[in-house]
């Protein structure tokens, strides 16, 4: 059988390698943690996930979480005026639920069930040296290690990067304590709220090592107010500070989190990368290729949540390319065509992700606010976070955004 060597085991790489494990490859997976030291390390992300992402995950039976973590049925935006009122507030429904099973759960947890199935899982941090080599033993090397420092093999596509530096500085908390949405209190819901000029803060459920939990997350515009959890180590001053932004910038939400308490240790994350799309194909040293996956590819900023969506779309993707090419050689042509494919969906995720880290244009908040007094708005942006490509029809454009709001206002 074909042999196929997937380097990384996060979302992407799991999910992929698990796939070809169950269409019969021998697969062989490479991780630079074990699953025990993903458990007990730090959080990764807020790994929200819409309803095509899951169902890719349900195909392969890989949704063990499925009836632990909350279901999340609406999105709600909040938009905060120059008092720190809110001037716009709305929940669209979901048409299928999403989740975030926290990354450490689900990773570590995959990582036992793929060599529970007789995978073959290295623990070792790949270099490129080791891919030179690898390259020549096996049929194809997938490298699925996310944004560290292998995506140095691939290079950045300037034509559709238009950031050279982070947008956004990033700062994750995990709470437990959280009291609920005043709002629509029956269902779960992702709340985004939105600062102007001075950042977002997403609030969503989340089932981790604890169960269920909260995890207040702030994207800040770097070099302004929300800017200042770098150098924080201690993560009770992490999450006092979360706190403390929350109760100047989105007293709405403060009110509900006077009583939280970090889920543990490892609880909080803070960082920042500039969005990057880069070349699909890594060459070696050596002469030999590798096919890069999800964010190796294509890293957005996370404010829009679709990162892991991505790759669990971009697994999906590439398993079906792999497996309709039978025993025909992974070329290089067959490598960008498989990209290409991923690309279909991930442009209209990268178009609209970094439309958002940008002020939103007039037609853009006309949008926004009409979602609060017609429901079919809000219900139409909620859903474009499973389905980015329909901000095509209605949100770029300000005639089709016109022409929408004027056809649901009846
Ligand atoms: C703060 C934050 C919030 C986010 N929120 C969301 C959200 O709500 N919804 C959403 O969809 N996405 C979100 N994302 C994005 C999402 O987490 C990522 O896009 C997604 O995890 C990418 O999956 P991946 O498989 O490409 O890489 P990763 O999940 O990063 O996995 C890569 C793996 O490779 C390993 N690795 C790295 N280098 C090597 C090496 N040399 N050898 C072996 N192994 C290696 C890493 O340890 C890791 O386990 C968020 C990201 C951040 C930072």
């Amino acid at each position: 059988m074909r042999k196929i060597l997937v380097v990384g085991a996060g979302q992407s790489g799991l999910q992929l390698a698990l796939g070809l494990q169950q269409h019969g490859y021998e697969v062989t997976l490479m991780s630079n943690r074990t699953a025990d030291e993903i458990r007990s390390g730090r959080v990764m992300s807020t790994q929200c996930m819409f309803h095509t992402a899951l169902q890719h995950e349900r195909d392969l039976q890989l949704n063990f979480w499925e009836s632990q973590a909350p279901r999340i049925e609406g999105l709600g935006v909040s938009v905060a005026g120059p008092e720190s009122q809110r001037v716009v507030d709305w929940v669209g429904k979901l048409n299928g639920h999403a989740q975030s099973v926290d990354q450490r759960v689900k990773m570590a947890g995959w990582m036992e069930t793929f060599a529970q199935r007789g995978g073959q899982l290295v623990i070792h941090g790949a270099a490129v040296s080791d891919l030179d080599y690898f390259s020549r033993t096996y049929d194809l090397v997938l490298v699925s290690a996310g944004k560290g420092e292998l995506v140095s093999m691939f290079q950045r596509d300037a034509s559709r990067s238009p950031f050279t530096q982070p947008q956004r500085a990033l700062a994750v908390a995990y709470v437990h304590g959280l009291g609920p949405r005043p709002e629509h209190p029956e269902f779960d819901a992702v709340r985004c709220n939105l600062v102007p000029g001075v950042g977002e803060l997403f609030i969503m459920p989340t089932y981790t090592l604890s169960g269920r939990a909260d995890i207040l997350f702030w994207e800040g515009v770097p070099g302004g107010p929300l800017d200042v959890f770098q150098g924080v180590k201690d993560p009770s001053e992490h999450l006092a500070l979360t706190l403390e932004l929350m109760e100047r910038f989105t007293p709405w939400e403060y009110a509900r989190a006077t009583n939280v308490e970090l889920t543990d240790a490892g609880g909080t994350l803070s960082g920042r990368y500039a969005p990057t799309v880069r070349n699909p194909i890594g060459r070696l040293p050596g002469g030999g290729s590798v096919l890069g996956v999800a964010d190796v590819v294509v890293a957005n900023d996370p404010i829009t949540g679709q990162g892991s969506n991505s790759a669990s779309k971009c697994a999906a993707a590439y398993l079906a390319s792999i497996v309709e090419h039978g025993d025909k050689p992974f070329d290089e042509e067959w490598m960008q065509a498989t990209f290409d494919r991923y690309w279909e969906t991930a442009q209209h995720v990268t178009k609209w992700t970094n439309a958002m880290l940008t002020p939103p244009p007039e037609h853009v908040l006309n949008l926004i606010g009409a979602a609060g007094q017609l429901q079919p708005v809000a219900d139409r942006i909620a859903n474009g976070f499973n389905d980015p490509a329909d901000f095509e029809n209605f949100w770029f454009d300000p005639e089709k955004a016109g022409g929408y709001l004027a056809s649901v206002s009846g």
